[in-house]
């Protein structure tokens, strides 16, 4: 048994990593060993050296370089590191991970499914080569962490090619080691048609299936933002796409009501969704023939899970790192963990949420270079504690974008804030300029202090703008009052002269003042409206079987109905039946209610 050393030439300093050959060490003899052959070698103890120095806030430019090692080379782990050399180009930083790949576009992968992205080499944002080139960053690949020991400051390590075990010094430490996708213990796992989604070789396996031919019918298992993406690009080369999900709506973190939207939505343009319906296998002989579900056996030539992920954190259970109940790794404002020289970023941390304070889980590529970027600051000697996730998020549809940030209603009302919440259908331009459409919003605020709590947009056109908007006004604190005269762009092309945000802004405090008086589409899906006679109050009469008010026409009491008549005014959106409204109050009508989403958001049928 012997201990190879390697001397790389990034920095000025000899960086030792030993490998292991022949008969195992004991971990702990190993990294002692190493600590041996630096002592021999004339330096100071690593730790002592880095611990002076990170007291002192220095930045490793002065004495010795601070060691830094990252467990984990995609978007967090290559995102800490290109920073931290950036900041200070003599950081030793070495990343180890598991694939052969780094810094690749997770995000883009369904796209590639679907021929939007062309070219694999279009997923590789760096190669390791070229990352080692642009940033001075050591990458190892193709190579697992698997201990920690932290009282010798060690990571043991395995090649995934030769099952050769090594092990490295750190003076820090940062987990970024992402998450993997959830494969349940079901039956047909292994059956050819079946697929997951979360690196570029499930993308290109994937597609090649397709390109293979003879694929008809495909089942997504998973109904959020990555399902749905999968569903999307699965449409657009022609297959027939189910999508199945065990929660009652699909798209997380959506109010039940928007959700079903976007169920109805997926219909209409041939994504048939099943709720809360369990995947209980798969069935086939050496290939899928039938995805098995708590509903009925569905016929599919492949199926994509996508029901969740799981922390890559095993590595860590007897390292002593605390973890959270979901085994993600429980971290300060500073990403630091229970072990003060060990951080974690990522799909594998969980952060807090910026609005409620309580623990977030927010495994999106946004907060993971966002995280990254701010640790790298402060390894450098100069971070800021990060305020926590919105849990923002944005995602394409056939036909209709999708996009959050903030507390939903009933986030809000968990949350301990007594929320007051609007549903609009407002333009999302000049409603003359071509290729105009709608945003449907809904917004949330609290009714006691107008704070601006949240936003869901759901439409064909920019919903990410509202949506950034919004995040601008959250991180601001914002209340209603502070956005009501926002001066934002506005030009027919882009958008409409009081600016689609602030329309709904307008419209939710016209709420709270009792100025617009309304139903919700919750409460009317629920029933509410059978005490209400239902009125058309749209431009051009539009319902069957109902009285029609015409706002032009309305200079008095109206015949047949009392004033104090329940109406439930409907138009297409709501905005003329509130100008009904508004008109009718002005008359004495007290028990007039606006349907809020008109009957664009609202199924009203029309012999209601
Ligand atoms: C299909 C898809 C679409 C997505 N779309 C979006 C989107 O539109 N917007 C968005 O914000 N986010 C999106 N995401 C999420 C985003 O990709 C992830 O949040 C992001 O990649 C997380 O980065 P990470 O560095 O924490 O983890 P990862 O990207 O998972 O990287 C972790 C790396 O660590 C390696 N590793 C794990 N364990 C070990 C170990 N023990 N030793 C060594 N290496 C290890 C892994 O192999 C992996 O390469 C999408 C994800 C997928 C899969």
């Amino acid at each position: 048994m012997f201990i190879r050393l390697y001397h790389f030439s990034y920095g000025s300093s000899s960086d030792i990593i030993a490998v292991i050959t022949g008969k195992r060490r004991a971990p702990k003899e190993a990294a002692a060993r190493i600590h041996t052959v630096e002592r021999r070698a004339g330096r100071r103890p690593v730790r002592a050296a880095a611990s002076e120095e990170m007291k002192r806030g220095g930045s490793g430019k002065e004495n010795r370089k601070v060691k830094v090692l990252i467990i984990g080379g995609v978007a967090a782990g290559t995102k800490v590191a290109a920073k931290l050399k950036r900041e200070d180009f003599g950081a030793d930083v070495t990343i180890l991970t598991m694939g052969k790949d780094i810094s690749y576009a997770g995000c883009g992968l369904p796209y590639y499914v679907g021929d939007v992205i062309r070219d694999r080499k279009q997923l590789i944002v760096n190669t390791p080569a070229s990352f080692e080139k642009l940033t001075g960053v050591r990458v190892v690949t193709e190579t697992e962490a698997v201990k920690v020991n932290r009282q010798e400051k060690t990571v043991e390590a395995v090649s995934t090619v030769t099952g050769e075990r090594s092990v490295y010094g750190y003076d820090k430490l940062v987990i970024a080691t992402g998450a993997s996708p959830i494969k349940p213990p079901l039956e047909g796992m292994d059956l050819e048609g079946v697929f997951f989604m979360r690196t570029p070789k499930d993308a290109i396996t994937l597609r090649e299936r397709i390109e293979a031919g003879d694929v008809k019918r495909a089942v997504v298992v998973g109904g959020g933002f990555i399902g749905l993406e999968v569903a999307e690009n699965l449409l657009a080369r022609g297959i027939k796409v189910s999508v199945i999900d065990m929660a009652p709506h699909v798209l997380p973190g959506f109010d039940p009501e928007m959700a079903e939207y976007v169920e109805e939505h997926l219909a209409d343009k041939g994504i048939m969704t099943f709720t809360g319906t369990r995947l209980e296998g798969f069935l086939g002989e050496g290939r899928l023939e039938k995805v098995q579900t708590s509903r009925r056996a569905m016929k599919a030539d492949l199926a994509v899970l996508s029901i969740g992920i799981r922390p890559n954190t095993g590595f860590l259970a007897d390292s002593g790192i605390e973890l959270m109940p979901n085994k993600t790794v429980k971290v300060d404002a500073y990403f630091r963990t229970s072990d003060e020289d060990i951080y974690a970023v990522g799909d594998c941390a969980t952060v807090t949420n910026r609005e409620t304070g309580q623990p977030a889980w927010s495994p999106m590529g946004s907060s993971a270079n966002i995280e990254g970027r701010l640790l790298a600051k402060t390894l450098a000697g100069g971070g800021q504690p990060y305020p926590g996730v919105l849990q923002t998020a944005v995602c394409r549809l056939p036909g209709l974008n999708a996009g959050r940030t903030g507390l939903s209603q009933e986030q809000a009302k968990a949350a301990g804030y007594d929320p007051v919440s609007v549903v609009t259908v407002v333009d999302d331009k000049a409603h003359y300029y071509p290729g105009a459409g709608n945003f449907i919003v809904k917004m949330t605020a609290d009714r006691a202090t107008g704070k601006f709590l949240g936003i869901q947009v759901l439409g064909p056109g920019a919903v990410d703008k509202m949506v950034d908007i919004a995040v601008t006004a959250l991180t601001l604190k914002a209340s209603l009052a502070d956005l009501e005269n926002m001066d934002l762009a506005y030009a027919p092309p882009f958008s409409t002269a009081i600016h689609p945000f602030v329309h709904t802004v307008n419209i939710l405090l016209n709420k709270m003042s009792g100025a617009f008086e309304t139903m919700t589409p919750e409460e009317f899906a629920a029933g509410a409206a059978g005490e209400y006679q239902i009125v058309d109050a749209a431009v051009q009469p539009s319902l069957k079987n109902v009285p029609y008010l015409d706002l032009t026409k309305i200079d008095g009491p109206v015949d047949g109905f009392a004033r104090d008549a329940k109406l439930l005014l409907v138009c297409t959106k709501g905005k003329r039946a509130y100008m009904v409204q508004n008109r009718l109050k002005y008359f004495g009508y007290t028990n007039t209610k606006v349907l809020e989403g008109g009957a664009t958001f609202n199924r009203v049928e029309d012999d209601e």
